[in-house]
């Protein structure tokens, strides 16, 4: 994984290029800091080969234990994590679409609109 200095580097936009160069300047932390921080990270983490899906795991995948205790192989346990990221964070995202609909019909009806109301 790319660390600080290679987003830094790397990113495409020269605005945030001058933003992150600010940030670092003024003392402010970022999810790069952040990042450093939390190194060094799990390899069956980064490679999404680690299963935490019951109360059996967390079962990590090598040549060594080529499945979970309950059978699931690599590719499994992979499309199992991704999928199970992607619908939290779609999920997340539909949640704070809707509180936009509802902030945005409150105030074409010219009312206010309440978190959760
Ligand atoms: S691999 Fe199977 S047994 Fe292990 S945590 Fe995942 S679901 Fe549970």
């Amino acid at each position: 994984m790319p660390g600080k200095e290679d987003m830094h580097k790397l990113t495409p936009n020269p605005a945030t290029r001058q933003l992150l160069e600010k940030m670092a300047g003024e003392g402010c932390e970022t999810c790069f800091d952040r990042f450093e921080q939390q190194k060094p990270q799990c390899n069956f983490g980064l490679r999404g080969t680690c299963c935490r899906m019951c109360q059996w795991g967390p079962c990590r995948i090598s040549d060594k234990n080529p499945t979970g205790i309950c059978g699931k192989d690599q590719s499994s346990i992979i499309i199992g994590n991704l999928l199970r990221a992607l619908v939290a964070g779609l999920s997340v995202h539909a949640r704070h679409a809707h509180e936009i609909y509802l902030s945005i019909r409150a105030a074409a009806g010219g009312r206010a609109c309440r978190p959760g109301g």
